[in-house]
């Protein structure tokens, strides 16, 4: 079977017409599972930051905080990795630094604080970007962004740190190039906000266990509503066919980094949108090729069309389930 599995593994990432889907890694948990999937991917597609500042007792420093992204680039170089800044609050809490609320999931999360203590931030991107000289591969993701002023401002301050890096570097003959900024696609008012984002940010990539969260009021975590917490939802299917098309329309690239782009059903469903990039985590590399290699462009629009015509998650879940079964 691991053989098997391998071979599975190291398959081109292409659908049975030739498309070839970008396959990027979430990391930030298992540093050895992550190891070994490395070669197999093109790239970080979220490197979960607040991690090691969830480990720690303290902030960690802007040196330190350097040689932790230092590592993870150097390990992708030349593959792009994608860097989101720290993304706490909600159920991610810091033992060092307090954060008391009723409704935390509505609360203080991701930007929101990190916009509210620029001196984290700019310590935080700082690092991120003096790790990038020489390499050129890191592109930064601002996550729980809600409205146009928040990227503003978080691309305001991320020029500022690019500036007093580039002054130090170039002091010492190095050469920086700035990054890429990114936004998460998780709060529903980003809807409706798509065509404006698209022209202040170089990429998107759709949180989709945020995104359905909010777009249905089920808090992720809780078991006592997780039958609610549905995945294919159709007005979930609908937000992220939007997110696809007008992604498309502007040109500019999406990845989807949510659990939805690693289930079977959630890649056969992701590609008919029309979404070419998806980031998963590593053990799931195996069945997310095996999925994408089966596909064509024919099958993908008739289950696209059928799945959107249906009303009820279960449906949908089953719809997908029995097209799947189909494949082998
Ligand atoms: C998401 O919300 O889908 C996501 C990828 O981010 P996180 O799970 O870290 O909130
Ligand atoms: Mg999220």
């Amino acid at each position: 079977l691991n053989k098997i599995v391998s071979a599975e593994e190291e398959a081109e990432a292409i659908t049975q017409d030739g498309q070839a889907i970008g396959l990027y890694l979430n990391v930030g948990l298992s540093q050895e599972l992550e190891n070994q999937s490395s070669a197999l991917a093109d790239g970080v597609g979220l490197y979960r930051s607040e991690m090691p500042f969830m480990a720690r007792d303290r902030f960690p420093g802007e040196e330190e905080q350097r040689l932790l992204y230092r590592t993870l680039l150097d390990k992708y170089a030349p593959r792009p990795v994608t860097m989101r800044t720290l993304d706490v609050g909600g159920d991610k809490p810091l033992p060092y630094f307090p954060f008391q609320e009723e409704n935390p999931f509505l609360g203080w999360r991701g930007i929101r604080m990190t916009l509210d203590h620029p001196e984290i931030f700019l310590v935080q991107v700082r690092a991120m970007i003096k790790a990038s000289i020489g390499l050129h591969n890191l592109q930064i993701m601002l996550p729980m962004i809600t409205s146009i002023e928040e990227v503003k401002e978080a691309k305001r301050l991320i020029r500022q740190a690019f500036y007093e890096v580039r002054e130090e570097a170039n002091r010492e003959g190095l050469e920086i190039r700035k990054p890429k900024i990114g936004v998460m696609l998780e709060v529903p008012s980003v809807l409706w906000q798509l065509q404006e984002l698209a022209e202040l940010v170089d990429f998107f990539s759709v949180g989709s266990n945020d995104l359905t969260q909010y777009l249905l009021a089920v808090d992720r975590n809780n078991p006592r509503v997780s039958d609610l917490y549905q995945s294919y939802h159709p007005a979930v299917l609908r937000a992220l066919y939007q997110i696809a098309q007008v992604a498309n329309q502007h040109d500019i690239p999406v990845t989807v980094c949510g659990e939805l782009a690693a289930e079977p059903a959630g890649v056969m469903l992701l590609l008919a949108m029309g979404y070419s990039k998806l980031s998963i985590n590593g053990h799931a590399i195996a069945r997310v090729k095996w999925v994408i290699r089966r596909q064509t462009e024919a099958k993908m629009q008739d289950v696209l069309q059928k799945a959107l015509a249906l009303m009820e998650a279960s449906e949908i879940r089953d719809f997908l389930n029995m097209e799947l079964e189909y494949l082998g």
